[in-house]
């Protein structure tokens, strides 16, 4: 049934070469118990780990049931241990970590038989060896005789056809070696036994046949044997060992390192940690940017101006480097026509018409703001009202109120209640002017107080009072006393406003879209009256009359241009801003996909750009917040490959400290796969812990974070892990140390079996 013919075995060690096996050729029966003698290094071991397929042959041939084995692959031979092939070795080789029952169990589990006759087969075999009441305990809590009978347990429990058996008593005193030969001898009634000694006595008393070896050349054999074998029935089974059973057996490991496991996980837990909080956190912004939009920034109008700033990233850029100071002394070309982010809106009479038909419920109002040049009389001068930089409120008295206190700080004063008063607004860093404080006529000085501005009056003054006719030609009236004699309509700075920190227009002052100096603002009722006035001025009737510019005599370039400077604006004039006020954060929606549809079809030229204020704050805070969660995150990666690296590390030691086990699980047949499988399932164990432990002690830090947020921001639980978030963590906990692992891991199953069964 075994045949091994002209078997060499030659060992290199540098220059050197050690002939082990010297042309061996050795015929066994199916049942006998057949002892090697020899001195040591007599080539007695290299002898059973060739006829076991732990160790392959030079040259020569061994024969299975006669079959042929020059040809076998890795698999085969692994199947062939498992199947054929049962070990007993001096030091026994059990594994430390798992219970005597599962060391017996571990070669049936590679075998792939179901759990039931696993654990049948293998009480079977405990019992033969009389060991029923010791299945629970670990190796270590056995006396050598009973560990001998452990290995001899495992060997029996998948009924190998042959045992071999290294020198199984060499560890044993004498009344213990006694019962272990017993024990082979008995097995061997119906196996085929190779047992290794150096003791002649032992092997005289037990075996049917002795075999002596010297320097790797059979020097004599009790009981040759040379019959014709006639079976040839070899079969293969293939041998797996399942990712379960690695688990188990990586779990039972890392439990005997607890400490060092914990410690590790934890370390390499940090880097979860860090991304988890920070995705937590950049969720919770996001959510809450989200919530705050739809309560808050509803309320803010969409904008139709003239010209508007195309805010968008690209633009936002561009505002960051005009901002920037030059230091080299060149002068560089610029284009001003493509490369402004300025756009003109084309706003005609259709396009109205097309906003009016904005569904009704969508809105609560819609203005439109018209500005118009008027004459001021202040401080003894007739300056226009764009001297003041003076602009019309997009609401009139009833609604104003409102408007200014979601988009404005009042500041000092009171809001208008009637069309004479009005507000001074300072910018952001509360500045104004000089030109409009010259203006006023307040002496130059680096600061005012409120008071210094509050109740300034300026008087309108009417068209027909300011321009006099003589003899078809139109002159400015110098004659400013007569002029303040008359019946003016006086107006009155009754407050001090500035743009809300978190306003539109604060924002956008900031970037630079537009240039906010300081100025006025008046209720649009004002305007309204001043039109009203001027509609009928001489002037006014007989500047309709003609194209040009009835006062200096030249073209007028624009039609805006005519109607504005004599404080009249035609009836059908255009707005130069529409002012859009949706009801809620749907209708808004609704209504920004309304002005879309418009652009439809348009050339770039002619498209209608509106600004939608809510969405240009949102974006550019969400755009910062992400940002900065990229940074954290990219620092956090980094920390997630330290901890790779050390995975790497702590697998690799693991690896050197199961050198042993990875022999004594090949010599059982497991696969150089099923080695790596070993080591995937500890690193496995080990990132799912660090994953698990990652995400605990990320939520658990969400609490005092959030506490932290609530007292520096007052916002309301910012910090929120979403569930993706946690199923995604452990998966890159996973990954990384799968990654960290992954070189160990092949390591170990490139380890050959029988020096790793040689380490101690
Ligand atoms: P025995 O078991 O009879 O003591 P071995 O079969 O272990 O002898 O060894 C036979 C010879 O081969 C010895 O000289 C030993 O030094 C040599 N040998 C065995 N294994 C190796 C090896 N892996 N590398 C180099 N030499 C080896
Ligand atoms: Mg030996």
């Amino acid at each position: 049934m075994l045949e091994i013919k002209n078997i060499t075995k030659k060992y290199k060690t540098g220059d050197f070469t050690q002939t082990a096996l010297d042309n061996v050729s050795i015929k066994f029966r199916k049942n006998e118990f057949v002892s090697i003698l020899g001195k040591s290094g007599s080539g007695k071991t290299t002898l059973l780990n060739i006829i076991s397929g732990l160790d392959h042959y030079d040259s020569g041939d061994l024969i299975i049931n006669g079959k042929t084995t020059k040809k076998f692959k890795d698999k085969d031979w692994d199947s062939y241990r498992n199947n054929s092939i049962g070990f007993i070795f001096q030091s026994y080789n059990l594994i430390p970590h798992i219970s005597v029952l599962k060391n017996v169990e571990l070669g049936l589990t590679l075998s792939g038989v179901s759990k039931k006759v696993k654990q049948k087969k293998s009480l079977e075999a405990l019992k033969r060896v009389g060991l029923l009441n010791h299945i629970n305990k670990k190796p270590n809590q056995l006396s050598g005789g009973e560990k001998q009978r452990v290995a001899i347990a495992r060997a029996l429990a998948n009924d190998p056809d042959i045992i071999l058996a290294d020198e199984p008593t060499g560890a044993l005193d004498t009344k213990t070696s006694i019962q272990i030969m017993e024990l082979i001898k008995e097995i061997s009634k119906d196996k085929l036994v190779i047992m290794v000694t150096h003791n002649p006595e032992i092997a005289q008393k037990y075996s049917t046949r002795i075999i002596e070896l010297s320097d790797g050349k059979i020097q004599s054999d009790t009981a040759p044997y040379n019959e014709q074998d006639t079976t040839n029935t070899y079969t293969f089974k293939k041998t797996a060992m399942s990712f379960l059973t690695a688990i188990s057996l990586s779990f039972e490991n890392i439990k005997t390192k607890k400490g060092r496991t914990i410690l590790t996980a934890f370390a390499s837990s940090i880097g979860i940690i860090g991304i988890s909080i920070i995705l937590s956190l950049s969720n919770g912004f996001d959510k809450q940017i989200d919530s705050f939009e739809q309560d808050t920034l509803s309320s803010f109008p969409i904008i139709i101006s003239k010209e508007t700033a195309v805010i968008d990233k690209d633009s936002l850029t561009q505002l960051a480097t005009i901002n920037k100071q030059e230091t080299k002394k060149v002068i560089y070309s610029y284009d001003r026509q493509t490369e402004s982010i300025l756009h003109t809106n084309k706003i005609d009479n259709n396009y109205i018409e097309y906003v009016e038909n904005i569904k009704k419920d969508n809105y609560d109002a819609i203005t439109y703001i018209k500005t118009t040049n008027f004459n001021l009389l202040i401080n003894n001068k007739i300056n226009t009202s764009s001297t003041f930089n003076m602009q019309s409120l997009p609401l009139n008295l009833d609604t104003l109120d409102n408007y200014i206190n979601t988009n404005y700080e009042l500041l000092s004063g009171k809001l208008p209640t009637k069309k004479e008063e009005i507000l001074l607004y300072v910018d952001s860093k509360n500045r104004l002017d000089t030109n409009l404080i010259s203006a006023i006529g307040l002496e130059e000085k680096d600061e005012y107080n409120y008071n210094d501005f509050l109740n300034i009056e300026f008087k309108i003054v009417n068209n027909d009072d300011y321009y006099l006719k003589y003899n078809d030609i139109y002159t400015i009236n110098n004659d400013i006393d007569s002029i303040s004699k008359k019946d003016l309509l006086k107006i009155k700075i009754v407050g001090i406003v500035k743009a809300k920190e978190d306003n539109a227009m604060a924002r956008m002052e900031e970037v630079g879209y537009i240039s906010s100096n300081g100025g006025i603002l008046y209720p649009s009722e004002l305007q309204d009256y001043v039109i009203e006035q001027n509609k009928t001025s001489k002037i006014v009737t007989d500047q309709k009359k003609v194209n040009y510019n009835i006062l200096t005599k030249q073209e007028f370039t624009t039609k805006e241009e005519k109607e504005n400077f004599l404080g009249y604006l035609a009836d059908d004039s255009i707005p130069y801003a529409i002012y859009i006020y949706p009801k809620d954060f749907d209708s808004k929606d609704n209504i920004l996909k309304y002005l879309d549809d418009y652009n439809q079809d348009l050339s770039d030229d002619d498209k209608i750009v509106y600004t939608d204020m809510a969405k240009t704050i949102v974006d550019m805070s969400s755009g910062i917040m992400d940002a900065i969660t990229y940074v954290l995150i990219a620092f956090s990666a980094v920390s997630l490959v330290v901890s790779g690296i050390m995975i790497g590390i702590i697998i690799y030691i693991s690896v050197l400290e199961r050198t042993k086990e990875i022999g004594i699980l090949r010599s059982l047949g497991a696969r150089k796969k099923d080695i790596t499988r070993v080591f995937n399932a500890e690193t496995f164990i080990i990132g799912l812990s660090s994953g698990i432990l990652g995400i605990v002690i990320a939520y658990l830090s969400l609490f005092p974070i959030n506490k932290l947020l609530l007292n520096l921001t007052e916002l309301e639980n910012v910090a929120k892990m979403s569930p993706l978030h946690v199923v995604l963590m452990i998966a890159i906990a996973i990954l990384v140390t799968s990654i960290g692992g992954f070189i160990p891991s092949k390591m170990a199953s490139r380890k050959d079996p029988v020096e790793a069964l040689r380490t101690e």
